[in-house]
This record gives structure tokens, C-alpha cells and sequence, in this order.
């Protein structure tokens, strides 16, 4: 029989090895971490194998193939060790796609990923096919699989499950943007994050799509590099060479496969990264076949997704955006970029080798007031006390937003949009906005 290791026994691991034994491997999971009560009762139920708190090598050494989570890096000392053993590493992505004919829609990029995903799925239910959610948002492809089969998934792709992909084929693959990222676990080489972006359209063939912004100068680059089998759908602001999707006249416009048009300030999302989104997650319904009609409605109800440039609330005539998934200066440009009255901007926490520069500009247009929150604001000190902003450190959320409700005028923005991950004060970017908005509605 053959042995497979999981480790990491979060929602992508726990799913694996429930298809795994399903599939009638010898299964083992460990995690160096507790395992949730919930993922733990899983495991016992199909009867896995399972340990926590640490990695036993005489279980793990003699696996024939290791299902690996995304969260572990490729420098972990077991890591290590299975790859001096040329044991054959992969995602749960990966396992999953052995097992299901479904078709696979997948989303990948720095920014935009989980509102293209969510935006996806919402229009192909709409149109009644029966679609799954799988990769970084909701229940693992890998469980699915097991129990439930799809003829579609809408799968958001990180470039650490890309990391372990091989044989996985993509029959929509989307590449939203490429922007400096997560760089601490790529040896702080932007080629290496690139290269696993672009895994995700290794094995595309002629019958497959690749949807991506054409205006983002690394794709444009890395395109040339690539001999590219499936079909290409460009999309960009405004029409241009060869792109298939874009607006004009104030009209958002889909010429492939089918014609299709609506007009702009009926999508339900709004600025200028999110008509990216909407522009890609309509490509993908077109091609998928869906009905214009359907489309159009499905772009116009979408509700957002919680964390991501979300309204919270308006107290004193100040309007408190809640921006917490903005982990990087790219995300915050885009956040910035959107605003329509003078803002007070929240940023910091643990910054993951940012480079402000980017922000600059917009920072001087648009902000009347930063709140630097984080254990150790030096930098965002260095970098921005200059601009001659009111500026003030915060150790708390609730210093926080005391803070912006003491800057912020009637008629201005607080706008929660980090640029940095939340770990030196919160457990999670969720923990941070939903901190953020209990102290908002607490004003
Ligand atoms: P991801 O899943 O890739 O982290 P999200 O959809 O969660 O992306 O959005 C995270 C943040 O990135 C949003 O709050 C927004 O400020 C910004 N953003 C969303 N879409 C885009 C895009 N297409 N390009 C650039 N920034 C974007």
C-alpha cells in the first residue's frame, strides 16, 4: 500500500487525507502545531492516523509521496530532510486534481484573488451550475472531491500551493497582477514568486484559457518566456492591442467568445481593482457559456467580500473603511487610489520587506492625517514624518480609531489599510477588521 504523509493538518491537509484514505492509501497526518478540534474530530472519524506538537521522522522519512500545507516553507527542517530523500512533494491542489474531471477555474495573483474567486462563483450559481469553492476559501478541493463532486471549481490559488503544483492543469487560468509579495519565503527573489505565479499555466492546452491583466509590466515580460498553448484573454482599463475586455464610454465591454456589454456603473463593485476583477470574472463566465443576461446580473448583485475596502459605518459624518486584507503596499495603492474624500489612513503592523515608494504620491494627494499601528513604527516614521501629515503611534486598535475619530473632519475617511500583515498585534487580518468595526460602532 502506498504510504502518504500529510503535515499540516489545517483545512487543505485534513481534506487530503480524507480523499487519501478514501483512495485507500496508508495515510499519516502531522502537524507541528494543535490540530483544531474540528479537523482532529475529522481525521478520527475516517479512522486516519494522526500526531500534533511534533514531527515524528520514523512516521514521516518512509512516505512514497508528502502532501505538504501551504503555511509550511520549503526550508523546514522535515522539509529538508524529505527532499535530501527525493520524496516527491506536492499540494493539496495537486492530490485533488488526480481524482475529479471536473473543470478547473483558477485564480492567482498578488492582489484581487479572493474577490475574482468569490465574484466567479457567485455568477456560475447564479446561473444554476453546480460549482465549488475551493484553494485559500472554503472547504479544501481535496474534502470536496471526497464527497461531494462539482462539474466546476472556482479555485484561488496562493503562490505557495502553486509552489508544490505539477501535473495539475488549469482549464481557466487567471493571473490577476504581479506585485512584490511574500518575498521572505522566496529567498527574497522576485524572480522566484514570479516563476510560481506563472506555474499556474503549466499544463494548459489549446482547448484552456489564460485570462490576465495586460497592463502589468512582469506578465508582459514573462509572456515572452512562455509558449503558451491556451487561448490568451488579455484584458485591460481601456481598449487596447489585443486586448478582449475593456471599457469605453463609459461601457464595459467582453468581445470573446460571446459579444457582451453592460454599463459601467452598474457593477457592483467599484474602483478602478475591481473593475480588473469584474473584467476578469466576466471573461471566465463568458467562456464558461453563461448567458449575458446572467452575467450582467451576476456582476451587478455581487456584496463584496468582508475585509476588503468594506463600508463600516458612518459616525460624525466620517466615513470608516475597512481595508484589513491590504497586507501589502500594492493593495493600499489601489485602496488609496479609490478614495473620493481627504483620508486618514491606518497602516503598519509586520511589514514584509515594503518599499512605501509606491504610495507616496497618492499618500500626499489623498491623506490628511496617518495613524502609524504597529510594535515598531520606525519606519513608517523614516519614511513619511516628512510629508508634514499630522501623524500619531498607536499600540491598540482602539487607540486607533480614538485617534482618526480626534483627526478626521465631517465629510472625510478613515481608511483601515495596512499595507503590512497583522501578526505583532493580531491573531489575523480578520481579527484586525473585526477589531476595527467593533471599536467604529463603539464610537
Ligand atoms: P487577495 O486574495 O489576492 O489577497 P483580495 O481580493 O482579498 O485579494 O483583496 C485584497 C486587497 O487588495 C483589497 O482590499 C484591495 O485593496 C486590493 N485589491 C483587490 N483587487 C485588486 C486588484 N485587482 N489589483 C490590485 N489590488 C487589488
Amino acid at each position: 500500500m502506498s504510504r502518504l504523509v500529510v503535515l499540516g493538518a489545517g483545512e487543505s491537509g485534513a481534506g487530503a487525507a480524507v480523499l487519501a484514505k478514501k483512495k485507500g492509501f496508508d495515510v499519516f497526518v502531522s502537524d507541528m502545531s494543535p490540530i483544531k478540534e474540528k479537523y482532529k474530530n475529522l481525521l478520527i472519524q475516517h479512522q486516519i492516523e494522526w500526531e500534533e506538537g511534533q514531527h515524528t521522522e520514523d512516521l514521516i522519512l518512509n512516505a512514497n509521496e508528502v502532501v505538504k500545507s501551504p503555511g509550511i516553507p520549503n526550508n523546514a527542517p522535515i522539509i529538508e530532510k524529505l527532499k535530501a530523500l527525493n520524496t516527491p512533494i506536492i499540494s493539496e491542489i495537486e492530490f485533488a486534481g488526480r481524482y475529479t474531471n471536473a473543470k478547473m477555474i483558477c485564480i492567482t495573483g498578488s492582489n484581487g484573488k479572493t474577490t475574482t474567486t468569490s465574484l466567479i462563483y457567485h455568477i456560475f450559481k447564479a446561473a444554476g451550475y453546480n460549482v465549488g469553492l475551493a484553494g485559500n476559501i472554503g472547504q479544501s478541493l481535496a474534502l470536496q472531491v471526497a464527497e461531494t463532486e462539482h462539474d466546476y471549481y472556482v479555485i484561488e490559488l496562493s503562490s505557495f500551493q502553486l509552489d508544490n503544483m505539477y501535473d495539475f492543469r488549469a482549464n481557466i487560468a487567471i493571473l490577476m497582477n504581479i506585485t512584490p509579495d511574500h518575498l521572505d519565503r522566496y529567498d527574497y527573489k522576485m524572480q522566484n514568486y514570479v516563476d510560481a505565479k506563472f506555474r499556474i499555466i503549466q499544463n494548459q492546452q489549446e482547448e484552456d484559457a489564460f485570462i490576465f491583466w495586460n497592463d502589468d509590466p512582469i506578465i508582459q515580460q514573462e509572456l515572452k518566456k512562455y509558449g503558451i498553448k491556451a487561448r490568451l484573454c488579455p484584458f485591460a482599463e481601456v481598449k487596447e492591442n489585443g486586448v478582449i475586455a475593456y471599457t469605453e464610454d463609459d461601457k464595459v465591454y467582453i468581445n470573446e467568445p460571446i459579444a457582451f456589454n453592460m454599463e459601467q456603473e452598474e457593477l457592483a463593485l467599484t474602483g478602478k481593482h475591481n473593475l480588473y476583477n469584474s473584467l476578469a470574472a466576466g471573461i471566465s463566465a463568458n467562456l464558461a457559456g453563461i448567458k449575458n443576461e446572467v452575467i450582467r446580473e451576476g456582476l451587478k448583485t455581487f456584496k463584496g467580500v468582508e475585509h476588503r475596502l468594506e463600508k463600516v459605518a458612518k459616525v460624525g459624518g466620517v466615513q470608516y473603511i475597512n481595508d484589513s486584507k491590504a497586507t501589502n503596499v500594492n493593495s493600499c495603492w489601489y485602496a488609496l487610489q479609490s478614495m473620493t474624500t481627504p483620508t486618514v489612513l491606518i497602516l503598519g503592523g509586520k511589514d514584509k520587506g515594503n518599499d512605501y515608494n509606491e504610495i507616496k504620491d497618492l499618500v500626499k494627494d489623498k491623506c490628511v492625517g496617518l495613524v502609524y499601528m504597529g510594535l515598531h513604527n520606525e519606519k513608517l516614521h523614516d519614511f513619511f514624518d516628512g510629508m508634514g501629515l499630522p501623524v500619531k503611534d498607536v499600540q491598540s486598535m482602539k487607540d486607533a480609531v480614538a485617534a482618526c475619530y480626534e483627526m478626521a473632519k465631517p465629510g472625510e475617511t478613515v481608511l483601515l489599510s495596512p499595507c503590512c500583515a497583522s501578526f505583532d498585534l493580531f491573531k489575523s487580518y480578520e481579527d484586525r477588521g473585526e477589531q476595527f468595526k467593533a471599536c467604529v460602532r463603539a464610537l
